[in-house]
Formats: C-alpha cells, sequence, structure tokens
C-alpha cells in the first residue's frame, strides 16, 4: 500500500482516554479532537500490525493467511501504552508483539463516518477527475518549508 502515515502527532492521532474493556472484548479510545473509536477485540485482533502476523520482507503474514481464530487468540488480556504512539495488547495465546500506533488505530477506525470516509478515499486516490467534474474552483496550495541553508 502506497500510504505513508503523517508522523506528525495531531489531534486526530492523540488519545486522550483509552480504556480496554476485557469483560465485554472492546477497547474505547477517547481521540483529542472529541472523535470514539471502539473495536472489539476480533477486528482489533486481524488488524495486528507485527511481523508476524502481517508478514516482512514481501513474504506474507500467519493473518494473510486468513486463519480461523480461537477465542484466546480474540481474548484481549491487556492493553499497554507504548510511549505515547502505540498501543500493544496481549492476547489470550500470548501473542503480545503488535504495536499499534495511534495512527493505525484512527486510520482503521470501524466506526460509520470514518467507513464513508476510507471508501471517499479510496475513490479519490487512484484515477483523476474527469475535466468536467470541476465546478468548484478549488485551489489546492502546497506550502513548502524546505529551509534553504545559507552559504
Ligand atoms: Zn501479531
Ligand atoms: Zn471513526
Amino acid at each position: 500500500m502506497p500510504y505513508a502515515y503523517n508522523p506528525l502527532v495531531t489531534e486526530q492521532t492523540t488519545a486522550s482516554r483509552i480504556h480496554a474493556d476485557r469483560a465485554a472484548g472492546t477497547l474505547e479510545i477517547g481521540w483529542a479532537d472529541g472523535h470514539e473509536t471502539t473495536y472489539d477485540a476480533v477486528s482489533l485482533r486481524w488488524l495486528c500490525p507485527c511481523a508476524f502476523c502481517r508478514g516482512e520482507a514481501g513474504l506474507p503474514g500467519w493473518l494473510d493467511s486468513r486463519p480461523t481464530l480461537s477465542p484466546d487468540q480474540t481474548h484481549l488480556v491487556d492493553v499497554q501504552l507504548i510511549g505515547q504512539y502505540a498501543l500493544a495488547p496481549t492476547w489470550g495465546d500470548g501473542h503480545h508483539t503488535g504495536y499499534y500506533t495511534f495512527a493505525l488505530l484512527r486510520e482503521r477506525c470501524p466506526c460509520e463516518a470514518c467507513g464513508a470516509r476510507r471508501v471517499r478515499d479510496a475513490d479519490r486516490a487512484p484515477v483523476p477527475r474527469p475535466a468536467h467534474a470541476d465546478h468548484g474552483h478549488r485551489t489546492e496550495t502546497v506550502t513548502t518549508t524546505a529551509k534553504e541553508s545559507p552559504r
């Protein structure tokens, strides 16, 4: 996927409230911009970004083989905060190597509004709009902040 996360910490990727409900098997995140995200444990397990689950160096990961996840594997045991940038859940099978960055957790937010946004983004990305769709004259300003070092 040619998508690079913006490494800048914004309100959208800052968690102001994190609540892991082990009994219900949910992870709730309240964001600094007011948005609320709730993951169920199964969806969260499928998102695991670790090398084992996702694969590395072009090789498919374990989750790419579409395994049937056992109740243990989707049982949220604990969630650890990694610095200010990621969460690392521990699963019932002992798996704990997935560092879910807040950028990832926000990007993959399962709520309806975010789902609709992702569909729009996917629509927009690959093909340029046909010329006749140019109704609103939007100007895109590209700001470059590259400093020239004085010589
Ligand atoms: Zn994993
Ligand atoms: Zn959302």
